[in-house]
């Protein structure tokens, strides 16, 4: 397995000898508005990404998505990527792929195979209360396969019972979890902050953890340097990876 940050919670996953693309947003810096009602409010994409999209979207076998908000699936994503690309999802946004033209689109309701990779399809909580409700439903997928390590993507949530559940089902080795503290002017973070890292670092203590969604969207407040220096501070710095944009996650240590 290898695990490349493209930028903010899209990735490059080379799996059971597959190259998987992970929630794309492709779009340009600065070519949508800001989200409402959050602080900061300058335009998203905050940056650029760090090859050009046709590139990224070069070569990928299948995309896994785990909601369609947009910074997790954008204009550019469905515009140039094949449409008939195996497109997994949750079940609630096959509508919206087939109205886009995909093809080959693949709602999993509990788990589906790709070759010989199996996906599980886990649940979120995009925040706490009737901001969770407003926002699902989210998703998130469990990889495995045959000689590799389980691979869980946790997708945009915040720590809850869905996500122990993954943890005590599922066992995984490497996990993949958007941080950046998101949020609006009121109703608390909606995706995880330094402590929900933390937590998830202490609840699987053997896992890898790899922690993006940071500094690419306008809402999401919880800087790199920032969660770096939260989890020294709780003595978890070794189990976690903050990579930065573009960059191959160094997996073994
Ligand atoms: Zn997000």
């Amino acid at each position: 397995m290898r695990i490349q940050l493209v930028r903010h919670a899209t990735l490059i996953v080379e799996y059971g000898g597959h190259r998987f693309l992970v929630d794309p947003m492709l779009d340009d810096a600065g070519a949508r508005e800001a989200i409402e009602n959050s602080p900061n409010p300058r335009r998203n994409p905050l940056v650029g990404l760090p090859v050009a999209a046709q590139d990224v979207v070069k070569g990928v076998d299948a995309v896994l998505v785990t909601h369609t908000h947009s910074d997790h699936w954008d204009k550019t994503a469905s515009e140039i990527l094949s449409k008939s690309v195996p497109l997994f999802g949750q079940p609630a946004d096959e509508a919206k792929f087939r109205g886009q033209g995909f093809m080959e689109v693949r709602p999993i309701q509990d788990s589906a195979r790709f070759g010989d990779v199996e996906i599980v399809r886990t649940g979120g909580q995009h925040g706490t209360g009737k901001m969770a409700e407003m926002l699902a439903p989210v998703s998130g997928f469990v990889l495995r396969a045959q000689g590799e390590p389980t691979l869980y993507i946790a997708g945009d949530t915040v720590w809850c019972e869905d996500v122990r559940k993954a943890l005590r089902e599922c066992d995984p080795q490497v996990i993949v979890l958007n941080a950046g503290a998101a949020q609006f002017l009121e109703g608390g973070t909606i995706t995880m902050s330094a402590d929900d890292v933390v937590t998830v670092c202490r609840e699987a203590p053997k896992a890898r953890i790899v922690a993006v969604h940071m500094e690419a969207i306008n809402h999401c407040l919880l800087m790199r340097e920032d969660l770096a220096f939260q989890v020294e501070a709780a003595r978890v710095a070794g189990q976690v990876a903050i990579p930065g944009d573009g960059e191959w996650v160094a997996l073994l240590k």
